[in-house]
C-alpha cells in the first residue's frame, strides 16, 4: 500500500527534525515539496538522495490528480512545506483537502490510500509555547487578509475570549500592529488589560520575542530593521 506522508519539517534551525522524518525522507520515493530549493537545503544537510518534485511543476495535470496517479503507481510520498508543519497556513492544505476529497478513503480500483502524519515543529505551536498565556483553549487566524476584510479580522481577534495567534509577514508587520492599536483603542475597556507577544526569526541566528502593550512591541519594533518572519499573540 503507498503512503503519503506530511513531513513536519524545521522552522529555521536545520537541528529541528525527528528522527522519523528524517527516516521517511530518506525511504520515500519522491518527496513533494513547496519550493524545491528550499528543501534541498535540508536534504543536503543530511546527505538525503531522494527526488523532489514541486506540487506547482504538474499544472497541466490537476496536482491532486497527479499526487494519486504516484499512489497508485505504488510510490510512497513524503509532502513537506517550506518551513513547518504542512497545511498550517500553507499551499500543503489545499492539496491534503483535494487528495482527500478526490479519494477519502481509496483510489478506485486501487489499495487504499493512507495519510500519515510525521510532526515535527511549527511555528505555530512553537510561539504558544513561548507566550506566557493560558494555552488550554486559543485561535489560531492564520495571516491578517493583505487588503480587504482587515477591520473584521482584527475586531474579531480583539474581541476573542482567547488569545489569539496570528502569523506576519515583515511587509506587513507594522501596518498590522498600528492596525490593531487603533482598533483596541475603538475598544478602550480592553486596552489597558491587552498584551501582545510578537515571536520573530524563530529558531534562527536572529531570534527575538517582544513582549507588552502593543504601543509598547510597535515601541521597540519601530527601532529596528524589520526582516525576519513573524507570529503574533495577543493575551488578555
Ligand atoms: N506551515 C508553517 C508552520 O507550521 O509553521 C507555516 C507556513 S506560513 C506560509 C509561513 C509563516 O509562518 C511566516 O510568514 C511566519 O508568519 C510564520 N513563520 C514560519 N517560520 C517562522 C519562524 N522561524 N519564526 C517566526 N515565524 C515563522
Amino acid at each position: 500500500m503507498a503512503i503519503l506522508y506530511i513531513v513536519g519539517t524545521p522552522i529555521g534551525n536545520l537541528k529541528d527534525i525527528t528522527l522519523r522524518a528524517l527516516e521517511v525522507l530518506r525511504g520515500v520515493d519522491f518527496i513533494l515539496c513547496e519550493d524545491t530549493r528550499v528543501t534541498q537545503k535540508l536534504l543536503d544537510r543530511y546527505e538525503i538522495k531522494t527526488s523532489t518534485l514541486s506540487y506547482h511543476q504538474h499544472s497541466q495535470l490537476k496536482k491532486a490528480e497527479y499526487v494519486i496517479q504516484l499512489l497508485k503507481d505504488g510510490k510512497n510520498l513524503a509532502l513537506v512545506s517550506d518551513a513547518g508543519t504542512p497545511g498550517i497556513s500553507d499551499p500543503g492544505n489545499k492539496l491534503i483537502a483535494e487528495i482527500t476529497g478526490v479519494a477519502p478513503l481509496q483510489i478506485a480500483g486501487v489499495a487504499p490510500l493512507q495519510i500519515t502524519p510525521i510532526p515535527g515543529p511549527s511555528a505555530l505551536t512553537a510561539a504558544a509555547s513561548i507566550s506566557g498565556f493560558s494555552m488550554d483553549r486559543f485561535v489560531f487566524m492564520g495571516f491578517p487578509p493583505a487588503k480587504n476584510k482587515r477591520k473584521k479580522f482584527f475586531e474579531e481577534a480583539v474581541n476573542s475570549k482567547y488569545p489569539v495567534i496570528f502569523y506576519e509577514s515583515p511587509y506587513r508587520i507594522l501596518k498590522t500592529l498600528k492596525e490593531l492599536s487603533s482598533y483596541t483603542e475603538e475598544l478602550s475597556s480592553l486596552k489597558s488589560s491587552l498584551k501582545i507577544v510578537v515571536c520573530r526569526e524563530l529558531t534562527k541566528k536572529f531570534e527575538t520575542i517582544y513582549r507588552g502593550t502593543i504601543e509598547e512591541v510597535l515601541e521597540k519594533l519601530g527601532r529596528e530593521e524589520i526582516k525576519g518572519e513573524f507570529v503574533v499573540i495577543i493575551g488578555k
